[in-house]
């Protein structure tokens, strides 16, 4: 079998996925063909798997180096859950585990080993190399390696000597979300790449829909949106600590569950912050942009950005957090003017040489361009990465621009005229004070109340016509000066609009709507999912993604076939959790007999996504196929191989056509000593779970016999 077909057999296998992404074929091609490889895919494209299945491939260990330690723990983990054995070697470990693992690699009893960088050259860590044969070694966030990358580490220079010592010299490859070229021609030298092939893939996200969103009242639409999605997992990016502080205290204070993670806590602090996050305990985080490497969570399902973040290449790695699943996600960014001058302030405050400096203002000047555009979007990110032609993506907030414009000229002319006639002297908050006619001190000690524009909105809030100004801000009508104390000045297009020369339109937001509907199983899966994921000590999403709870939700796998169609479910996730939650999906079937006549209809192409179906049986009747074969006589063995189906899958077919009140043999099915035990441990738990009644039992009773037990004594109805 060629190298190709072998991946593409473990891609079904192991990770229960039908089908490559862009770019992963090649990648891995490349890799198990023997040549230095460089793969540039953006944040979610699936990275992880290039490395992981050459792994498997090759012969011998592969190393993969990585900066993310809390990353390496969940990939480890999750490794563990396909059945592929792996480990780490970080600072988190004590000198006996570290030394443990180190002699467990030495008996050759991993097939990957995650190293941090400042590892490599610990003496122990070396002495290792030369017991093992490392046929590969992939390189993380290689961009870590180049000074020109947002996250230079120097022990990435660590990497080329090392490799140089090996002998023979292993196959290397290079993978970042970084696709500038500085960091690529870096990449390659300071690794010492050879020849390397090179692989980009499109940045483009096409579950991805991404907004602008100019001059809106940030804190009530934040507001507005955690409420209209009240079960999604979310970050919130903030430009600032305190603001990251006080937007989470206003969230907590209106009743949402959110937590912080910026530089100013302590370690202790951020990690809880970070833990809660990954394992769903809170649905909210608020972050300053130290939040998030590493971060692996796949049902990130929204991302706002609460400021304009400082360039194009950190606000799409930010906002490409989401929806790492591949469902549908939501990247939200809120503009004010205001965050172009924090910006421009960090980048004067920083000691950037005259030359950088210079690029970071080009790059924040791009970064601008896309608050303000009115092209597509996704377009727009994917030309500023070098995409040309790409058509628009109809999801973007360009393309489905359905707000609703109201003709607002002439409150913005009483604005105009009112900060003209406070001679374009004052901040935003005392122009809204003299419109509104405000009775404060300082407005009579200015003799503010006598201008002829004093009170003219009085009708109005002042934060309501701050927030009015803050709009004609983003909008360009008004400036905002760079001085500790901003002052409001008048642009051209306001100088027009006084003239009469042109009109001003206030778009209102779009209306909101839910990012995804979830039914009430999926939420009850989430909750099985949970309680697994809290017993194994390791973040939901390592049992299984969002996007194969949804699957299983609308779907409804009864038996080993059916389940192992659902994306990411592979063998060994069917072994381990199959049952579970096949058990989870008919306890509610029977509490909501309705359910199915709620869902919609499966959409026909998914129906025949079946990668591996062996029989063109229709679904309905198989289980009744099965059983007329076991009536007959046959053997589930004998019918296994007949119908070239698991003998699980037939045992499965059998209990579910006894449910459905068919007449069994059961004494084929179940040996014969094995009934009294299971319900001795049924009698003593009173409860009609599979996973602790198997804990009670000998590790060789199987659980699909204690389910025919359960279903023979009119247990598992
Ligand atoms: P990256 O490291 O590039 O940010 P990951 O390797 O973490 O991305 O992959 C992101 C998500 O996509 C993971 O949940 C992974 O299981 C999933 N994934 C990767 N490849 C595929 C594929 N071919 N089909 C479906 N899902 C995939
Ligand atoms: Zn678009």
């Amino acid at each position: 079998m060629s190298t190709s077909h072998e991946a593409q057999r473990l891609l079904h296998e192991i990770y229960g996925y039908t089908a490559f992404r862009p770019g992963q074929q090649q990648v891995i091609d490349s890799i198990v063909n023997g040549h230095d490889t460089m793969a540039i895919m953006p944040t979610g494209g699936g990275k992880s798997i290039c490395y992981q299945i050459p792994a498997l491939l090759l012969p011998g260990v592969t190393l993969v180096v990585s900066p993310l330690i809390s990353l390496m723990k969940d990939q480890v983990d999750a490794l563990g859950r396909v059945g592929i054995p792996a480990t780490y070697l970080n600072s988190t470990l004590s000198t006996e585990e570290n030394n443990e693992r180190v002699r467990k690699a030495s008996q050759g009893k991993y097939q990957l080993i995650y190293v941090a960088p400042e590892r490599l050259d610990s003496s122990i860590f070396r002495s290792l190399l030369h017991s093992l044969t490392v046929s590969f070694i992939a390189v993380d966030e290689a961009h870590c390696v180049s000074q020109w990358g947002h996250d230079f580490r120097p022990s990435y220079r660590m990497i080329a000597p090392l490799i140089t010592q090996l002998s023979p010299r292993p196959i290397v490859a290079a993978f970042t979300a970084t696709a500038t070229a500085e960091v690529i021609s870096d990449m390659k030298e300071a690794l010492e790449l050879r020849d390397p092939n090179t692989y980009f893939t499109s940045f483009a996200r096409e579950n991805l829909s991404l907004s602008v969103l100019r001059g809106v009242n940030k804190r009530n639409y934040i507001k507005r949106y955690l409420q209209t999605n009240p079960d999604d997992a979310g970050i919130i990016y903030t430009a600032t600590r305190r603001e990251a502080d006080q937007l989470t205290q206003y969230l907590q204070q209106a009743g949402v569950q959110a937590g912080t993670y910026h530089a100013g806590l302590r370690d202790d602090q951020r990690k809880e912050a970070q833990e809660r996050f990954l394992f769903d305990d809170t649905r909210i985080i608020v972050a300053t942009n130290a939040f998030g490497m590493g971060i692996d969570k796949s049902n990130v399902r929204f991302v706002i950005h609460h400021n304009m973040p400082k360039n194009m290449e950190s606000y799409y790695q930010e906002a490409g957090r989401a929806g790492r699943d591949g469902e549908p996600s939501e990247c939200i960014l809120l503009f004010e003017s205001k965050d172009v001058q924090l910006q421009k302030y960090l980048l004067e405050q920083s000691d950037l040489t005259q030359e950088r400096k210079a690029m970071e203002y080009q790059k924040l000047q791009a970064m601008m361009d896309y608050c303000y555009t009115q092209q597509c979007l996704t377009s727009s990110i994917l030309n500023y990465f070098g995409e040309t032609l790409v058509a628009p993506c109809g999801t973007c907030s360009n393309c489905t621009d359905t707000t609703e414009k109201s003709d607002i000229t002439l409150e913005a002319q009483k604005i105009f005229s009112c900060i003209k006639r406070m001679r374009e002297r004052f901040g935003i908050s005392m122009i809204a004070k003299v419109l509104v006619g405000s009775k404060s001190k300082r407005i009579y000690q200015l003799q503010l109340e006598q201008l002829p524009t004093y009170g003219v909105m009085k009708d109005q809030g002042a934060k309501e016509v701050e927030d009015l100004i803050k709009f004609l801000i983003a909008e360009r009508y008004l400036g905002l000066t760079d001085d500790q104390y901003p002052v409001v000045f008048l642009r051209e297009q306001a100088v027009q609009t006084l003239l009469g020369n042109e009109k001003v339109y206030h778009k209102t937001t779009r209306v909101m709507s839910k990012i995804v509907s979830d039914n009430a199983l999926f939420q009850e899966l989430r909750q099985v999912r949970k309680q697994l994921a809290q017993d194994e000590g390791v973040p939901p999403y390592v049992i299984f993604n969002d996007a194969s709870l949804r699957e299983m939700s609308i779907r409804l796998p009864q038996t080993e076939e059916e389940m192992l169609l659902i994306k990411g479910v592979g063998t060994e996730k069917w072994k381990r959790y199959g049952l579970l939650f096949i058990e989870a999906i008919q306890t509610f079937l029977q509490h909501h007999p309705d359910f199915i006549t709620t869902l919609d209809p499966i959409p026909v192409e998914t129906q025949l996504l079946t990668p591996q179906t062996k029989e063109n049986d229709n679904k309905e009747a198989s289980h009744l196929l099965t059983l007329a074969q076991f009536q007959q006589g046959a053997s589930i063995t004998a019918i296994a191989n007949e119908r070239q189906l698991k003998e699980r899958t037939v045992e499965a077919h059998l209990l579910r056509s006894a449910q459905e009140g068919f007449e069994i043999n059961w004494d084929r099915l179940i040996p014969e000593q094995h009934e009294a035990l299971i319900l001795a441990a049924y009698n003593q738990l009173q409860e009609v779970k599979l996973k602790p009644i198997k804990e009670n039992l000998p590790s060789t009773i199987e659980y699909g016999t204690i389910k025919a037990v359960l279903i023979k004594n009119g247990i598992w109805k």
